[in-house]
């Protein structure tokens, strides 16, 4: 028999995480206003956990609508325009509160779909995260949003924060959001929602709870998450969905709390966990 794992014994045996953040996160989206407070100590928390770790950010367009006072992208061109503005904002912001935390070596690394699902790309981007880690530096990356047009994208940064975790050999794989991960239907609208701690199999019903939409609110964002997920424990990585609105959410999943977290372990993948 299987005995379950906790998300700390994932945490602690993880040699490498890669931790993916969100628009939401890092920007108030009803004031267009960033959360310099909440980086500066999530950072903070992410150095105490003493691991190996990469970052996939979103918010080089929200960026760009804080620049703009809000200013909501019209076209495919204005969002890839607005990334373009927005990005080196969005790394710039990072690098400060690295450096604040003690560290300013941050390298900002900017995919495409191409570059992360073919070869050569692929192992060019293997090779250069390895390279990364020997220089003892913390990448920050996103998708090339400037250059990426709708058909050549991964599109969201969920399963971009799969593909990355998988060039990195990472062992886990952390996506930080605004619910306490998964439930058994969505929380927002309905009382009855039960909130599921360890997912054991990643079934058909399972990934049906995603529902299907994008965006960050409810279950709606759980689609992303739960393909994600499965990308991740098909290459043998651990994925844990956990609300990131109190910034020391890893230090507290760590110290054993995980009623603000999903954690899918590896085996979560049918066909792995069946074996
Ligand atoms: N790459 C987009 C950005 O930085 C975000 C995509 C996503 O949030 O999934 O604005």
């Amino acid at each position: 028999m299987r005995t379950k794992l906790t998300p700390k014994d994932i945490i602690d045996n993880s040699k490498r995480i890669v931790i993916k953040i969100g628009t939401n996160s890092i920007i108030d989206v009803e004031h267009w206003v960033i959360k310099r407070e909440w980086l500066r100590k999530s950072i903070e928390s992410y150095i105490a956990l003493n691991r190996e770790f990469g970052i996939v950010s979103s918010g080089a367009i929200g960026m760009a609508r804080v620049e703009l006072d809000g200013q909501r992208p019209q076209s495919i061109e204005d969002r890839q325009a607005f990334a373009a503005l927005g990005q080196p904002i969005l790394f710039d912001i990072y690098k400060r509160e690295f450096a604040r935390a003690g560290t300013s070596r941050v390298a900002q690394v900017l995919f495409t779909k191409h570059d992360l699902t073919t070869e050569p790309g692929f192992s060019t981007t293997q090779n250069t995260l390895a390279a990364l880690r020997r220089l003892k530096t913390t990448y920050i990356a996103n998708e090339n949003d400037t250059v990426a047009n709708d058909e050549i994208k991964v599109g969201d940064n969920d399963n971009l924060g799969a593909l990355t975790a998988i060039a990195d050999n990472a062992d886990t794989l952390i996506l930080i959001t605004d619910v306490n991960g998964l439930y058994t239907a969505n929380p927002k609208n309905n009382p009855d929602a039960e909130h599921i701690q360890i997912v054991d199999a990643l079934t058909p019903e399972i990934m049906a709870l995603g529902g299907g939409t994008n965006g960050d609110h409810g279950t709606g964002g759980m689609k992303t998450k739960l393909d994600a997920a499965f990308l991740a424990a098909s290459r043998g990585i651990n994925t844990i969905i956990v609300n990131g609105e109190k910034p020391d959410c890893l230090t507290r999943l760590f110290d054993g709390e995980f009623d603000h977290a999903t954690f899918i372990p590896h085996t979560a993948h049918p066909t792995i966990a069946f074996k």
